[in-house]
């Protein structure tokens, strides 16, 4: 087995199953082991930059929440800058925001207006790729803004929801572990 499949394999391993959480039917993936492991951590970060380095990024965009640790990481990695996508109503400056809809409801994210600049050279990164809402709605927002999105890059994607063939450049999408079933 090479280094980067038994890191994957450790990375996989460590991640904790909690069912029924938030609410009943949900399979929550939870990645504080990894975080709290400074071997795995770092191998987590060092395998979401690695397709990255020396691609001349400018800035990681970080979902909020969990996608700001590994955002962060990543962008120290590849000397760019970092940039939060925040909820609705947190980002102190002038935003865009972009809704989209949930299971029951919807939500809004929102960005800096000038957080980027036309032409910056991106890379989204977050910590679950589920049905890709999410996502998607981060990637208006940066499109609106005019940026290279170069990746888009998770720590784990649930495979079994097809998140991918929503996205309209599905070959930009990275993840370091995939759940091909529930
Ligand atoms: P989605 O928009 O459906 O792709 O959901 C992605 C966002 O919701 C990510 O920011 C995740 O942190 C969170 N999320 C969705 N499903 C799960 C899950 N099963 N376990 C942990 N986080 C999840």
């Amino acid at each position: 087995m090479s280094a980067i499949e038994s890191s994957l394999k450790n990375l996989e391993s460590a991640i904790r199953n909690i069912a029924d959480f938030p609410k009943p039917g949900i399979q929550f993936k939870d990645i504080t082991p990894i975080l709290r492991d400074p071997v795995l951590f770092h191998q987590s970060i060092e395998l979401l930059a690695g397709p990255y380095s020396g691609k001349d990024i400018d800035a990681v965009v970080g979902i909020d929440a969990r996608g700001f640790i590994f955002a962060s990481g990543v962008a120290l990695r590849l000397n760019a800058g970092f940039v939060p996508i925040r909820k609705a109503g947190k980002l102190p400056y002038f935003t865009l925001e972009e809704s989209y809809d949930l299971e029951y409801g919807s939500s809004t994210i929102a960005i800096h207006q000038d957080a980027l600049k036309e032409g910056d050279r991106v890379i989204l990164v977050d910590d679950l790729l589920a049905t890709g809402g999410t996502a998607i709605a981060a990637i208006k927002l940066l499109e609106s803004l005019k940026v290279h999105i170069v990746g888009i890059s998770f720590l784990i994607e649930l495979a079994f929801l097809d998140a991918r063939r929503k996205f309209s450049h599905p070959h930009l999408i990275q993840s370091l572990v995939t759940y091909a079933a529930e």
